[in-house]
């Protein structure tokens, strides 16, 4: 059944980091008020949102007081612990819901799930040991990436082996953690898919974006992609499988590699995503809007491109260029209100808009 928040509810949105700022904006551009719950001090999504709670995801009082302020609960990062949702769940909807991120905050649950849908991944093991890894290395063979089955982000917590000799010390970066060896995936170029899901079932999807990584960060998403029309096709309907198959409300963000084989799936993320910041401004609706549409029960947008965009990540120093790109009338900017610049610290991001789609 769908349930319709009407304009002037909360929602509340776990995660004040820039995907929570976006999101509140296109909240308050519909009319909702965000109460944002995040334990760092100062977060970007603060700086735009109705109400912030600062508070550890293990101070049960702040999160019972934050979910019963709010009318349905979203989130911007998937890693938030299962005891605080369970808490938050017991007095609030929690949209997308429990199964998606269970599914994505694992990486060998994820595999399983995805394969059990029939989509192809990464040839996989499960390592915790150095035996387990000398046997997942003579199966799946080197060259391959040792990455922690959990909290791994933009290229964190991944150590590639080259070949065999790598091994040890690529297991001694994971730090004891549960981790998954996956065999490297000889692909042409990668891929994303934003789609969404709404209450009643109903599936709409942004064109496909192609994405360009720098050491494992996302550096440059461009649509239209380089894909055939069925490949296209394929990517969607993959999509619309896995949204699907989980129940989703919501925007999800789905990374695939282009092979001559075939499309693989890297990974799910059960929210909005850094590659699909280029709908802000090749959409009517953008990836932001259609996510809150779906958690508060509106009909989602179609997904139509308008225009073609080339979306630029601003990390680190690259904020220097801002006073260039203010002066170039085809560059929106999106700045995240971040106080200081680190290296390797996302801080805004452009969309260039490329001509008419
Ligand atoms: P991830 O954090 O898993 O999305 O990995 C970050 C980036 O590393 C991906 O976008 C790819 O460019 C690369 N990568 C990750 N896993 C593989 C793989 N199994 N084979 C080849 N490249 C990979």
């Amino acid at each position: 059944m769908t349930e319709v928040l009407s304009t002037g509810s909360t929602i509340g949105i776990l995660g004040g980091g820039q995907l929570g700022r976006m999101l509140s904006v296109a909240a308050s551009r519909l009319g909702f008020k965000t109460h944002i719950f995040e334990p760092g001090i100062n977060p970007p999504a603060g700086h735009v949102a109705d109400v912030v709670t600062t508070a550890p995801y293990d101070d049960e009082a702040a999160l019972k007081a934050f979910a019963s302020s709010v009318d349905v609960i979203t989130y911007e990062f998937e890693n938030v612990p299962t005891s605080a949702l369970d808490l938050l769940e017991s007095v609030t909807p929690i949209r997308p819901n429990r199964r998606a991120l269970a599914v994505s905050q694992d990486r060998i649950t994820e595999k399983e799930f995805l394969s059990g849908l029939g989509l192809k991944v990464a040839p996989y093991a499960a390592v915790d040991t150095n035996e387990d890894l000398d046997k997942a290395l003579a199966d799946i063979g080197a060259p391959a990436i040792l990455k922690t089955r959990r909290f791994g982000y933009d290229g964190k917590g991944q150590a590639r082996i080259m070949d065999m000799d790598d091994a040890s010390s690529a297991l001694a970066d994971m730090a004891g953690a549960p981790s998954v060896l996956e065999g490297f995936v000889s692909f042409s170029h990668e891929v994303s898919v934003i789609a969404a899901r709404g209450q009643a079932g109903d599936v709409s999807c942004f064109d496909p974006g192609q994405n360009v990584h720098v050491n494992g960060i996302l550096h440059t998403t461009t649509v239209p992609a380089n894909l055939t029309g069925n490949q296209r096709m394929d990517a969607v309907l993959l999509a619309a499988n896995i949204l699907n198959a989980l129940d989703y409300v919501g925007v999800m963000g789905v990374e695939l590699f282009v092979t001559p084989e075939g499309l693989v799936v890297n990974e799910i993320a059960p929210r909005v995503h850094n590659s699909g910041h280029w709908t802000q401004n090749g959409c009517v609706i953008d990836q932001f809007e259609q996510h809150i549409r779906a958690v508060v029960g509106w009909p989602l947008g179609d997904g139509k491109r308008h225009s073609n965009v080339e979306m630029l990540n601003l990390i680190g120093d690259d904020m220097d260029r801002v006073a260039d790109y203010a002066k170039d009338g085809s560059v929106a900017l999106h700045l995240y209100g971040k106080a200081d610049v680190k290296a390797g610290r996302k801080m805004g991001h452009v969309n260039k808009v490329t001509g008419t789609a």
